[in-house]
């Protein structure tokens, strides 16, 4: 069981609020690109590619009818067709995501087949700053400093609030599905394992306890009933909700010390021994009401971990934490656009540039779409069809 007052100082680390900390921009020399050329897909300015992920790669883009910076995921129809299940499960994904409206989630703004190119869009909000796995890797000592963690913490705590009221658990809460805006606010995305939470759904979440990330899974959900804590018999929603939960209390660790509470050491059944044990420390100068809501998190027995409305009325939630002396809110810019400049005017003359480009693309969209639309032959017509081929046939017999 975790417990504030078992506090360890992590040896030779210094307090990283000591010396007014401020935000980290990352650095785009980082990041490698392939192509150059943008290209026009429908009503879509296609730039550079901005991430790759397991079902394909994503690409930044400029709506071109409402001039904004759009991410589009491009799935190949043939690799969802390999995985079992695939196209349920994008299908399944996009019905989650779209059931759900919060500016702390990541919406789907549209999405489309390409048939002849066996192909699967979907076009997302873009997120310029990257996901906070980047921001992390990047930050000095890999953590970020208490104001910002808190501002983040918010937004994962808004987007939890409006899943637990659609009644949706996300089971794969980690920095690598948390992403930023430009501005820096955070969104949650990639509801590939999420699921509608009810009563049944309770006994298949420890069934598919390989879902989802190990170092991030909840003790309830973890493959050993021997070591895990004991499922309860009758759960509720609030209750099944406390899994996601845990994994907030793992970011928020992870974002206030730098360090995972539950390292991965290879094995992965020892990893899970931890977590059901709930053994990990905190460092002593991480700010008290943050340590004491990282442990009420991350309490083994999700009857004793705290619920969203305790989380909500926390003294961490609830009071504000000073703005760091001149701490300016840089932009968490580690994508590095086509387009360096993302304001209206800027695209709107991308747009203007690529306008022959976009004509051609929607003639060409449009004769599909007419030969798709051309009425099938009527009755009288197939009739005269059958005829003349029978007549023919005749003919040459
Ligand atoms: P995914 O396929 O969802 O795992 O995404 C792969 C990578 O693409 C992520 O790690 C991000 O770096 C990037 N990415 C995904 N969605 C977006 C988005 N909406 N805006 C910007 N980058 C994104």
């Amino acid at each position: 069981m975790s417990d504030t007052s078992a506090h360890s100082t992590t040896s030779g680390t210094s307090s990283p609020y000591a010396s007014g900390s401020v935000f980290h921009r990352l650095n785009p020399s980082d990041i490698k690109y392939r192509d150059e050329k943008a290209k026009v897909l429908r009503s879509y300015i296609v730039g550079r590619i901005i991430g790759e992920g397991s079902y394909g790669k994503v690409k930044e883009a400029i709506d071109s009818k409402t001039k904004k910076m759009v991410a589009i995921k491009i799935l190949s129809k043939k690799t969802l067709r390999r995985v079992p299940g695939g196209e349920a499960s994008i299908e399944r994904e996009i019905g989650i995501v779209e059931s759900l409206s919060h500016k702390n989630i990541l919406s789907i703004l549209t999405h489309f087949p390409i048939e002849n190119k066996q192909k699967f869009y979907i076009v997302l909000e873009y997120m310029g700053g990257g996901t906070l796995t980047h921001l992390l890797e990047n930050a000095p000592n890999k953590r970020l400093p208490l104001f910002q963690a808190r501002k983040l913490f918010l937004g994962i705590l808004g987007a939890l609030e409006h899943m637990r009221e659609r009644h949706i658990l996300h089971r794969d809460i980690k920095p690598d599905n948390l992403l930023l805006d430009d501005d820096g606010d955070i969104k949650l995305a990639d509801f590939g394992v999420a699921d509608v939470v009810s009563s049944e759904i309770h006994n298949k979440l420890r069934e598919n306890a390989g879902i989802g990330s190990p170092a991030f899974q909840a003790p309830e959900l973890i493959a050993s009933p021997t070591t895990g804590p004991k499922k309860p018999k009758r759960p509720n929603i609030d209750l099944i909700f406390k899994s996601d939960i845990w994994s907030a209390g793992i970011v928020l660790y992870i974002m206030v010390v730098g360090q995972y509470p539950f390292p991965i050491q290879g094995n992965i059944m020892l990893l899970f021994e931890d977590i059901a044990a709930g053994k990990f420390e905190i460092p002593d100068w991480v700010d008290p009401d943050c340590a004491d809501l990282i442990s009420s998190m991350l309490q083994t027995n999700p009857l004793e971990r705290i619920g969203l409305e305790g989380i909500r009325v926390h003294p961490f939630v609830k009071n504000s934490i000073p703005k760091p002396a001149k701490s300016t809110l840089v932009g968490h810019h580690n994508i590095q656009s086509m387009w360096p400049n993302h304001d209206k005017s800027a695209l709107a003359s991308v747009v203007k540039k690529m306008k022959p480009q976009l004509e051609r693309e929607e003639e060409v969209e449009r004769a599909a779409r007419d030969s798709f639309d051309q009425p099938g032959p009527s009755q009288e017509d197939e009739d005269r069809r059958t005829s003349q081929s029978s007549q023919s046939k005749c003919s040459i017999m």
